[in-house]
């Protein structure tokens, strides 16, 4: 090996200069024959009120399993298909998914959807929503739709258009990944948010001993209730972060605390088994993943 090292390296950096265009682009063929042949799925995370610790529903995640490089973060493919305009058809097809898993489990779940700026700014999105509510014979009040602060970087007009279509729909509303966007509170006056979902950035190591991350999580969930919606603190891990966002009165807690994202008949299972906090581990470990 130490004899072909230099044609090796030479080679090697060769290819550096192209990867990350080819890397890319393979990625994106990659994700074409995973939408053409079923490769796509979605998994469950529990949302757990805090007062009661009961599932009251789940977000849908993407998962990928790719042929050769196994499970890819939607972190990292997400982007790619809004690039590559492929989020149209994956988000129709995450609503229609989502809508119909829900359609077997009891009335009193939901479902949260995360929904793209671009998926938003499609005029045809109230159309699709009635469509994926009406074949899976689901209520319309039991899918929320998880959309992030950086809708409200486009047109005023159509952004509020949009809000009202919505919520003629019967949809409930989340706000995401609150606090980490171009944030102007202006907008939170108007857009008719049923929910706010605490980014897990501010939960993140926030204390019981007066952390400026629980001085923000304690203004975002004061502000909320002013304004009659729930919050969700995200990204939940250990039992310091759980008693936190129970004494500063979030209502909902999404986090590996409770669960991890599941397989749609693993979640089934969980809702019928019930669930009590995995939080029985020590005190600031990290839950297990
Ligand atoms: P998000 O909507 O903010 O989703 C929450 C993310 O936090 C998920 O990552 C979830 O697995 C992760 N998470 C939950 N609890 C914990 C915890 O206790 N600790 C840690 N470290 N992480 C936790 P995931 O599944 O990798 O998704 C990443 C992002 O990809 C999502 O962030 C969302 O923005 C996007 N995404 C996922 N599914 C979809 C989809 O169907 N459509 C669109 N447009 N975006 C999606
Ligand atoms: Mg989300
Ligand atoms: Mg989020
Ligand atoms: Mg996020």
């Amino acid at each position: 090996a130490a004899k072909d090292g230099g044609r090796g390296r030479h080679h090697f950096y060769a290819q550096d200069l192209h990867s990350d265009a080819q890397e890319r682009q393979q990625l994106e063929q990659d994700l074409r024959d995973a939408i053409a042949h079923g490769g796509l799925e979605l998994y469950y995370q529990p949302q757990v009120r805090v007062t009661t610790e009961k599932i009251t529903g789940f977000e849908a995640l993407l998962r990928w399993k790719h042929p050769r490089q196994g499970y890819l973060s939607p972190a990292k493919f997400v982007p790619v298909a809004e690039e590559a305009g492929l989020i149209p058809q994956i988000g129709e097809w995450a609503l229609r998914t989502a809508c119909h898993d829900l359609s077997k489990w009891p009335e009193e779940v939901r479902v949260a959807v995360n929904v793209s700026p671009l998926q938003f700014a499609n005029p045809a999105l109230p159309a699709i929503v009635t469509s994926a509510i009406a074949a899976a014979g689901i209520a319309p009040g039991r899918l929320e739709l998880e959309i992030t602060e950086s809708v409200f970087m486009g047109d005023d007009a159509s952004t509020e258009a949009m809000f009202a279509a919505l919520k003629g729909v019967g949809v409930r509303l989340a706000l995401d990944d609150f606090g980490t966007g171009y944030s102007s509170l202006g907008y939170l006056q108007s857009a008719p948010f049923d929910k706010i979902k605490i980014d897990q950035s501010f939960v993140r190591g926030a204390t019981m001993e007066g952390s400026r991350n629980g001085a923000i999580i304690a203004a975002i969930v004061s502000l909320a209730e002013a304004l009659g919606m729930e919050t969700t603190a995200e990204g939940v891990e250990t039992l310091d972060e759980l008693d936190l966002i129970r004494m500063l009165g979030c209502s909902h807690v999404q986090g590996y605390i409770y669960e991890k994202p599941l397989p749609p008949a693993a979640a089934t299972e969980r809702l019928a088994r019930g669930l009590t906090a995995i939080a029985q581990g020590p005190r600031s470990a990290r839950a297990p993943r």
